[in-house]
C-alpha cells in the first residue's frame, strides 16, 4: 500500500498521536536499504517539477509542521535541494511581524501560496494560528476555536485555483527530540539551532499534541489532506514524504505544454545556412 494511504488522516477521523509509533519503519530496515527508493523518488519529483513549471498551469504546496526538532528544516534540505530553484521556494513562518500581526491571520500565507507552474514550502504555516498561539493563549478561545472553519475556507479557495496541498505533521517521541536537543548543544555546529525555550516548549507537550490532534481531525479535507509521518527515523520520514509528493505530482497529469511555433518555418528561415552546411558534410 502507499504511503498516502497509509499515513492520511480522513476527512472525520479521530486522530490518537500516542497510538501512532513515531519509530515505524513499515517493511524497510535501515538507511542503506532504503536510499535507492529515496533517489528514485528524488528523481521523480525533480522531472516532475520541471513539468509542473513548463506546464504552468497548477501548483504545490507543502505545508511542513511539527514540534521542535522533529525535523522539517531536515526535510526542506534533504528534499528539495534537487529541484530547480526556479519555480520552487521555501517560507519560513516565525513571530508575526508588526505589519504581519495588523492583519488577519492568514494575510502573510495567502500572500505566500505558489503561483501557477511554482512548487511553495511552508516551514511552520498558518496552523501556528491555531497551535502555538492556543498553547500559549496568545488569543481567547472564542477567537482561535473559529480558525478550523476559517482554515478550511482559505485551504479550498487556493485549492479551487489550481493549487495541490499536502500538511505533513511529522511525530517524533519526547525521547527522540530530547536524544535531539542533546546532539545540538553537543555539535558545535548546531549549537546555533539549540535555545531555552525549546527545553520550556517541550514541557507543553501534552498541550501540543491536544492541539495537534484538534488540527488534524479539523483540518484534513479531500482537497487539503494532512498525512501523519513517523518521523524518530530520519530516513524513513524522507522515505515516506518524498514518495506522497512524487505520487501526487505523478496525478497531477503534467505535461510539456504545446508549441505554437511553426518550427519548419522558423528553421527554413533562421537555420537554413547551417542545414546547408551539415547537408554538404553529409554528402547530400
Ligand atoms: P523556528 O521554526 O525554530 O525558526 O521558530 C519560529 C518560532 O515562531 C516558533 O517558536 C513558532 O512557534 C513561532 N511562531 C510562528 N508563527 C507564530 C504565530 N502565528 N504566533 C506566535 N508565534 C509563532
Ligand atoms: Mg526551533
Amino acid at each position: 500500500m502507499s504511503y498516502r494511504k497509509i499515513f492520511v488522516v480522513e476527512p472525520g477521523d479521530k486522530v490518537h498521536l500516542d497510538k501512532i509509533d513515531p519509530s515505524f519503519t513499515g517493511k524497510h530496515e535501515s538507511h542503506e536499504k532504503a536510499m535507492p527508493k529515496i533517489q528514485e523518488h528524488l528523481a521523480r519529483m525533480d522531472k516532475l517539477q520541471y513539468l509542473l513549471y513548463a506546464d504552468g498551469d497548477q501548483s504545490l504546496l507543502v505545508v511542513l509542521q511539527a514540534l521542535d526538532a522533529a525535523g522539517k528544516d531536515g526535510v526542506v534540505r534533504h528534499l528539495f535541494t534537487g529541484m530547480n530553484p526556479q519555480g520552487t521556494s521555501v517560507f519560513g513562518f516565525k513571530q508575526p511581524s508588526k505589519d504581519e500581526a495588523a492583519h488577519d491571520f492568514l494575510w502573510r500565507a495567502h500572500q505566500r501560496v505558489p503561483g501557477k507552474g511554482e512548487i511553495v514550502i511552508f516551514n511552520r504555516s498558518h496552523y501556528e494560528d491555531v497551535l502555538v498561539v492556543r498553547v500559549h493563549k496568545l488569543v481567547a478561545k472564542p477567537v482561535w476555536s473559529k480558525r478550523y472553519d476559517l482554515i478550511n475556507d482559505f485551504e479550498k479557495i487556493v485549492s479551487n485555483n489550481g493549487t495541490r496541498i499536502l500538511k505533513f505533521f511529522l511525530h517524533i517521541s519526547p525521547e527522540e527530540q530530547l536524544s535531539r536537543f542533546k546532539q545540538r548543544l553537543d555539535d558545535p555546529s548546531r549549537n546555533w539551532k539549540i535555545s531555552d525555550a525549546d527545553y520550556s516548549e517541550r514541557e507543553l507537550w501534552a498541550k501540543y499534541t491536544e492541539a495537534y490532534e484538534d488540527a488534524l481531525e479539523r483540518t484534513s479535507t479531500q482537497h487539503a489532506p494532512w498525512f501523519v509521518i513517523p518521523a524518530n527515523h530520519k530516513w524513513f520520514r524522507d522515505l515516506a514524504i518524498s514518495e506522497i509528493i512524487a505520487d501526487t505530482l505523478d496525478d497531477m497529469g503534467l505535461k510539456l505544454p504545446p508549441t505554437h511555433v511553426d518550427k519548419e518555418a522558423i528553421r527554413s528561415k533562421y537555420h537554413a545556412a547551417e542545414q546547408e552546411q551539415a547537408g554538404k558534410a553529409s554528402g547530400a
